[in-house]
């Protein structure tokens, strides 16, 4: 992409209403604009991070054997009515009347419409185990939206249901989401702690909480530091295994973390040495829920078992928040200058700074590296305006490409361009073939 062809709405000022840093420099970077309150609209480099995001997310669902679909965002109440939940969602859920005084609403979560859907068309446990998920926007009518996209009404949400015979094989399929997850926040280079929660009313042991630590984060997280050098890695996962599964979910979730909500004094000075003891802020940036038949038994899903009689299935529901993940990236990774991408979710793998725009030889070697780029699969930001080098490092820096290849008259008179890194500042002069090679080798090891 060339800038001067782009859409890039960066800000000078830093805008008053923004609290918390990513919410500011999502403003300044052209990222998003409000639309209303909590409700944005997601300007092209905004949305390149979010496509990534999703991306990511779907990629490493279908890994795990979970099938991707789509339900609407508007739902209907009769489907609320049955399982009991439209009277208890109060003033968070956007209730609206069609033409024909039909009571609708848009959904903030979705077990109800996946249950419909199961229940019409599963009939036997044979079809089991099934995990189907979907990205899709919700509406919650959040009574204090704040903080950019990291609380807002209208938020894009993957959300999982996966359906199983009995609490064992739904016990599987909730280590599977947790495989899962830690994978698809590694790859965003984030590290996100899976967290003991509360069940809520339901109860029960099986849910987990995923927490990025961050002194803006909403909620209160204590924990054992040793929790924070677990490293998931490249290892692989046989999803299929329910032994390795259940190990990883061991190793992540044998120390002591948990969320205020469920956080006890007497068992955290038990279990973690007082140096190792941490108390700090967190963003839930996922949850992943085991809920037995509560659902199931509400809504008539039920199958065929193997010894004939219908038993209704073991349900739990495992949800990302994809949109929320762009603040918590950017809170987690950034500096005084603007935001740092992790290459996984950069939305320009590199940018491209012409330092004297209209000399013929800068001005051909920007386009060479463009295409050559291009050709690999790395499509950059190429910085062409005819603006000083300051205001275009200035651009570039606070985008937060990770990547930066300057080139200029003096560097190619020796035939060499300049490579830097956003994380670290460090350059590196070299030719333009091998920045080129040195990108597709970082890309290509994600
Ligand atoms: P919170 O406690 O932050 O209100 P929640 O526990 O009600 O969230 P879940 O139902 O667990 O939310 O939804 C799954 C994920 O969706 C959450 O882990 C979070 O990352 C994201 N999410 C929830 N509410 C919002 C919101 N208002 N804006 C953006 N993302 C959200
Ligand atoms: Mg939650």
């Amino acid at each position: 992409m060339r800038l001067t062809r782009y859409f890039l709405p960066v800000l000078k000022e830093t805008p008053a209403e923004a609290q918390i840093v990513s919410h500011r420099l999502m403003l300044r970077a052209g990222m998003i604009k409000q639309a209303s309150a909590g409700i944005y609209s997601w300007l092209p480099l905004g949305y390149r991070v979010l496509r990534r995001i999703e991306q990511i997310v779907h990629e490493e669902q279908i890994r795990a054997g979970h099938i991707p679909m789509l339900m609407p965002t508007l739902q209907s109440a009769d489907l609320w009515r049955e399982s009991g939940r439209y009277d208890d969602y109060g003033q968070e859920m956007l209730r609206i009347t069609d033409r024909h005084g039909r009571d609708m609403l848009y959904g903030p979560t979705n077990e109800e419409l996946i249950t419909d859907i199961f229940r019409a068309h599963v009939n036997s446990y044979k079809d089991l185990p099934l995990t189907l998920y979907h990205i899709q926007w919700k509406f919650r009518d959040e009574i204090r939206p704040r903080f950019g996209v990291m609380r807002g009404r209208e938020f894009l949400m993957k959300d999982g249901y996966n359906f199983d015979l009995d609490k064992e094989a739904a016990l599987h399929a909730y280590n599977r989401h947790l495989v899962s997850y830690l994978r698809s926040y590694e790859r965003m280079g984030l590290q996100a702690i899976p967290m003991r929660a509360d069940g809520g009313p339901i109860g029960g042991d099986y849910t987990h909480e995923f927490l990025v630590l961050a002194e803006t984060g909403e909620s209160e997280v204590f924990y054992d530091s040793q929790i924070t050098e677990l490293k998931f890695g490249d290892r692989a996962v046989d999803y299929d295994s329910v032994a390795e599964c259940r190990a990883v979910l061991e190793e992540f979730t044998s120390r002591y973390a948990r969320t205020d909500e469920t956080h006890d004094e007497a068992a955290f000075h038990a279990q973690v040495p007082e140096a190792r003891r941490r108390s700090a802020r967190g963003i839930e940036v996922g949850q992943i829920f085991y809920f037995g038949t509560k659902y199931s038994e509400a809504m008539g899903a039920t199958v065929v078992g193997p010894d004939g009689a219908r038993v209704p299935v073991h349900m739990g529901s495992h949800g990302i928040g994809v949109s929320r993940l762009l603040g918590a990236i950017i809170e987690a990774s950034h500096d005084e200058k603007g935001i740092i991408w992790p290459e996984g979710v950069t939305p320009f793998p590199a940018g491209i700074v012409n330092l004297k725009q209209g000399d013929a030889a800068a001005d051909a070697a920007c386009e060479g590296l463009y295409g050559a780029l291009v050709a690999r699969g790395l499509e950059p930001l190429y910085d062409d305006r005819a603006e000083r080098a300051g205001a275009k490092f200035a651009t570039m820096d606070l985008i937060g490409l990770p990547w930066r290849i300057t080139v200029g008259p003096r560097g190619l008179e020796k035939g060499v361009v300049e490579l830097t890194s956003r994380r670290t500042g460090e350059s590196a002069e070299m030719t333009p073939e091998a920045a080129v090679d040195r990108l597709s080798q970082i890309y290509v090891a994600l």
